[in-house]
C-alpha cells in the first residue's frame, strides 16, 4: 500500500484531497494508470468499495469488493483476503442477503483457522451467530458465541474481545439468564475501562438498564439510562441510539406513561426508516404493539403485529437458519481444536524461550558468583568450594602464592587506576599460560593469586612457576608503566594428604615470604 501512495504522490496526485462521488473517479484512475501489481489493484477496489458505502450504493461496493478477491491469492494476501470478506459479509447483511453473508462467514473461518488469525475467526464466528440472533434463535446464536470461549484468551483486540461479550450478554438477556447476564455484565465493566470505545460504553449501560427492568428496579433503570447520553457523548452509532430509545419507551411504559412512551417510539420510527435495520424495525413494531395495547388501541396494535410479524417471517424466510445448524457447530468445533493447537504450540514455544533464557540468566548468575569482576579469574567462593572437592576427592595438588612486588608503589606514583591495568594484566597472563595445564587460577586479594595445579609434582610446579614469573618480567610493560617495570615473587607447596587446606597455605606463605626476603622477583619452595 505504500509503495502504491508513493507511486501516486510520485504523479502529481493528492488521495487526501478528494471525498464523495470524486474519490470514486480518483481511484478508478489510478487503478487503470497508476497500480501495477494485483495487489494495488484491489486496494484501490476496496478503497472504492468503501466510498460508495458512504454514498449509499451498497450493491456497486459489494461487486467492487468481490472484484478485489479476484486479484488477491493466498496465502500471501490472507490477511487482507479476510478483511475483505469481512466488510464483503457486513454489506450483504446491510442488503438482507443472509446467505451471501454466510458464505463468507464460511469461507472466512476456513482461510483464518488455516493462517492462524484468530481476530478474523473469531468476527466470522460471531456473525454466524449473528444471524441466529437476528432469526430468532437466542440459544443458537450463544452456542455460536461461547466457541469463542476457549481461545478468547488469544484475542488481540480488546474491543473485539468485549463486543463478543457484549452479543454473549445480549442473548443472556433475552433468554432471562439474569444471573448469568449480571456475572457477565461485571467482566463487560471492567473489560471497557481498558477499551474506552464510548459506543460499547453505551452499549453496556443499555444492557444494564434491561438487567434492572428485567429485576423490576425500575427506578434503577431509568436513572442508570441517565447515564447513557453522559457516558457515550455524541452517540455515533445509529443502532445505539434507536435501542437506548427502544429502552426507554419500554421503562416508561412499566412506569404507567404509555402516552410518552408511545411519542418516544413514534419519533424513533421516523428515525429508523431511514436506516431500515429489519431488527430494529422489528423491536419497533412489538413495541409499539405493546403500548397501543396497553393504552387500549386495539386497532393499532394489530396492525403494528401485522407489521411485526410480516418482517419476522421474512428475516425467517432469508436467514438459512438450516445450514447454521448442528454440522455447522460440529465444523466450528473441528477448528476449535485446530486452532487450540496452533496456540498451544505457540505457547510451548514461548514457553521453551522463556525457559531457555532463564537458563542462560541462573548460569550467569552462577559464574557472576563466582568470578571476580576486575580480573574474571575464580574468586574465593569458588576456591572454597573447590578445595572442598579437592579434598573429598583426595585429589593431590600443588598450591602457588603469586604476589606482585612493591605494588603498592604503583598506586602511589601511578595512580590506582593503572593498579587496576596492572592487576589485570597480570591476571590474563597468568590464566593463558596455566589455561592449558590443567591448572585453575583465583585472585585472593588486591595483588594476590592462587594457583592450584593438580596431580602435579613440586619441580613440575616450579618449573612452571618460573616459566610464568620470567614472562611477567619480560612482559611489556612500557606502555602501562612507563619506566618502572613489574614482577612476582611465588611461593610453592604440595598439600599433604590428610591436612587441612590453612597448613598448606601456612607453607605456602612461608614460601612467598623467604621469595621476598630474598630480593623478590624469583620462585621459591617449601
Ligand atoms: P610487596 O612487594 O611486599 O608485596 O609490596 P606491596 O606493595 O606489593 O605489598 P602491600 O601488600 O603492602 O601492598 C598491596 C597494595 O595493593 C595495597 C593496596 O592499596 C593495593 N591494592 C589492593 N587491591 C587493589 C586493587 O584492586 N586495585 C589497586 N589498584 N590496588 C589494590
Ligand atoms: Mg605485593
Ligand atoms: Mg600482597
Amino acid at each position: 500500500m505504500e509503495a502504491l501512495l508513493n507511486k501516486i504522490s510520485d504523479s502529481g496526485l493528492d488521495p487526501s484531497s478528494v471525498s464523495g462521488e470524486e474519490a470514486i473517479i480518483f481511484w478508478n484512475h489510478v487503478r487503470q494508470h497508476i497500480a501495477t501489481s494485483a495487489r494495488e489493484i484491489a486496494h484501490c477496489l476496496i478503497i472504492s468499495a468503501e466510498f460508495r458505502v458512504r454514498l449509499n450504493q451498497n450493491q456497486v461496493s459489494i461487486e467492487e469488493l468481490r472484484e478485489a478477491l479476484d486479484y488477491l491469492a493466498l496465502p500471501n494476501d490472507a490477511e487482507l483476503i479476510l478483511e475483505v470478506r469481512n466488510s464483503l459479509a457486513d454489506r450483504l447483511v446491510d442488503l438482507g442477503d443472509y446467505h451471501g453473508a454466510l458464505n463468507e462467514y464460511i469461507s472466512s473461518s476456513t482461510i483464518a483457522v488455516d493462517t492462524g488469525y484468530i481476530d478474523a475467526y473469531v468476527l466470522a464466528v460471531l456473525g454466524m451467530g449473528n444471524l441466529c440472533d437476528a432469526y430468532g434463535d437466542h440459544n443458537r446464536a450463544l452456542r455460536y458465541y461461547q466457541k469463542i470461549d476457549s481461545i478468547d484468551h488469544a484475542i488481540s483486540s480488546r474491543s473485539l474481545r468485549l463486543r463478543y461479550k457484549l452479543y454473549m450478554l445480549s442473548c443472556y438477556i433475552d433468554l432471562k439468564r439474569t444471573t448469568a447476564a449480571t456475572d457477565l455484565i461485571k467482566e463487560c465493566e471492567e473489560l471497557s475501562i481498558l477499551v474506552s470505545d464510548k459506543v460499547l460504553s453505551g452499549q453496556i449501560i443499555l444492557y444494564q438498564t434491561k438487567i434492572y427492568r428485567q429485576n423490576k428496579q425500575m427506578d434503577l433503570a431509568l436513572q442508570c439510562l441517565g447515564n447513557v447520553q453522559y457516558a457515550a457523548g455524541n452517540i455515533h452509532s445509529a443502532w445505539l441510539s434507536n435501542m437506548i430509545r427502544l429502552e426507554l419507551a419500554a421503562c416508561l411504559s412499566e412506569h404507567n406513561k404509555a402516552h410518552i412512551a408511545n411519542w418516544v417510539l413514534e419519533s424513533t420510527r421516523n428515525r429508523i426508516k431511514q436506516y431500515a435495520s429489519p431488527i430494529l424495525n422489528l423491536k419497533l413494531c412489538n413495541a409499539l404493539a405493546e403500548i397501543c395495547q396497553q393504552k387500549e388501541d386495539f386497532k393499532s396494535a394489530l396492525e403494528y403485529q401485522k407489521s411485526a410479524y410480516r418482517i419476522e417471517s421474512d428475516l425467517m424466510k432469508k436467514i438459512p437458519i438450516g445450514e447454521l445448524g448442528a454440522s455447522q457447530l460440529r465444523r466450528l468445533s473441528r477448528f476449535e481444536l485446530q486452532l487450540k493447537l496452533i496456540l498451544s504450540e505457540q505457547e510451548n514455544r514461548e514457553l521453551k524461550e522463556t525457559t531457555e533464557s532463564q537458563k542462560h540468566a541462573v548460569a550467569q548468575l552462577q559464574q557472576d558468583v563466582f568470578t571476580d569482576p576486575l580480573t574474571a579469574l575464580h574468586n574465593r567462593r569458588w576456591l572454597d568450594v573447590k578445595l572442598k572437592d579437592l579434598l573429598l576427592h583426595d585429589v593431590p595438588f600443588a598450591l602457588m602464592v603469586v604476589d606482585i612486588d612493591h605494588f603498592k608503589s604503583i598506586n602511589d606514583e601511578l595512580s590506582h587506576l593503572v593498579g587496576d591495568k596492572a592487576i589485570v594484566n597480570v591476571s590474563h597472563e597468568l590464566s593463558s599460560y596455566f589455561k592449558f595445564r590443567g591448572a585453575s587460577c583465583v585472585r585472593f586479594g588486591g595483588e594476590e593469586f592462587l594457583v592450584i595445579l593438580e596431580r602435579s609434582t613440586l619441580e613440575q610446579a616450579e618449573m612452571h612457576a618460573e616459566a610464568y614469573r620470567e614472562r611477567i618480567f619480560g612482559f611489556g610493560w612500557h606502555s602501562i608503566l612507563g619506566e618502572r617495570g613489574l614482577t612476582v615473587s611465588i611461593g610453592i607447596t604440595l598439600h599433604r594428604e590428610g591436612e587441612n587446606t590453612q597448613r598448606t597455605f601456612y607453607r605456602a606463605d612461608k614460601a612467598l615470604y623467604r621469595a621476598k626476603a630474598n630480593g623478590r622477583n624469583q620462585v621459591c619452595t617449601e
